[in-house]
């Protein structure tokens, strides 16, 4: 029976992911600051006998190394994530995101465990190609803006994942999550989907940033577990990096007006500076549309539920 270990295991997408493995018959450890995630996550995977959580940061790597010595896999889902949070914490961002990173990769490679490490569409950066292929190059700002911390801090751990893979040979697999949306999911962190939710669901006006003509494409994650899993499960796929997401594009604009007419709502939209929203100088992508043809042609995967279902 596999030991997963999953870091960052009470988050939205960790806590999902622990529940599957579960229905699996795996046995699941996960290991969680609760910065961003929540025990409320992870309660009611209590009870299941084949459960075990540490609530703890990742960069204590005595007990990384406890836990690591008994899994057969990791799947590192912890890192600093949400926009509002990266900008307002730029120093944990870099810390935890490459920090931890280094502990978890150095930890595996000890007891040769198998890492699923988790990235981000952010690191494209600014680029303005359609859609991201995953060799595409990457286009970042200047270091006075917040945003590009995060997207450097996730490159760098995706290059140290590689170079563990080419000079450790520690088998690795790194997939890129576009926006990935779903129960559970918070919106105190900047995630739009839940925040707009929340507002419509309130009568509450709808803040959309910029001019709302910027587009998203929002991935189903009960579709990105599977992914998840069917790659730890390919042996082709280790040394590889991996697009993961929806290729349904929406606008911002449009998306509030669905999600209001949805929620039978009689929010209004506001539309807000991004100056005013984030800080000054921010910048947005105007299109983010991931390149799916790879992670299809390896596993044979592409999303299966549309954004009015989710
Ligand atoms: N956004 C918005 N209102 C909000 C939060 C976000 O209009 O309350 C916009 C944000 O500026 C971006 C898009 O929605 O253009 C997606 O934002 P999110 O933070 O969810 O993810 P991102 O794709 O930017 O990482």
């Amino acid at each position: 029976m596999t030991h997963a270990l999953i870091t960052g295991g009470a988050g939205f997408i960790g806590s999902h992911l622990s529940e599957y493995l579960l229905k699996q018959g795996q046995t699941v450890t996960i290991i969680d600051n609760l910065s961003t995630g929540s025990f409320e996550n992870i309660a009611h995977l209590q009870s299941n006998p084949n459960f075990h959580y540490v609530i703890e940061d990742i960069r204590n790597a005595q007990v990384v190394d406890r836990l690591m010595s008994t899994c057969d896999i990791v799947y590192h889902m912890a890192a600093m994530v949400g926009v509002h949070k990266i900008i307002s914490e730029p120093i944990n961002t870099i810390e935890v995101n490459i920090g931890g990173t280094e502990v978890i990769l150095q930890t595996a490679r000890r007891y040769r465990r198998k890492v699923m490490l988790a990235s981000t569409s952010e690191v494209y950066g600014k680029g303005i190609k359609v859609p991201f292929e995953e060799d595409d190059d990457r286009v970042v700002g200047a270091t006075t803006r917040n945003r590009w911390a995060y997207a450097t801090s996730k490159a760098v751990d995706e290059f140290l994942a590689l170079a563990y893979y080419t000079e450790a040979e520690l088998p690795v697999v790194i997939f890129r999550l576009f926006n990935t949306v779903g129960p559970r999911q918070s919106g105190q962190y900047g995630m739009v989907v839940p925040r707009f939710v929340k507002w419509a669901l309130n009568d509450d006006p709808v803040n959309v940033y910029g001019t709302g003509n910027q587009t998203r494409c929002f991935g189903n994650v009960f579709d990105v577990i599977q992914a998840i899993v069917k790659l730890s499960d390919t042996p082709e796929a280790v040394g590889q990096v991996f697009n993961i997401g929806s290729n349904e594009e929406v606008s911002i604009h449009q998306l509030a007006q669905r999600i209001i007419q949805r929620a039978n709502s009689d929010s209004e939209i506001n539309f807000i500076p991004y100056d005013e929203a984030y800080e000054a100088g921010f910048e947005d992508f105007q299109r983010r549309v991931p390149g799916i043809a790879k992670i299809k042609d390896v596993i044979g995967w592409s999303p299966s539920t549309g954004l009015d279902e989710t």
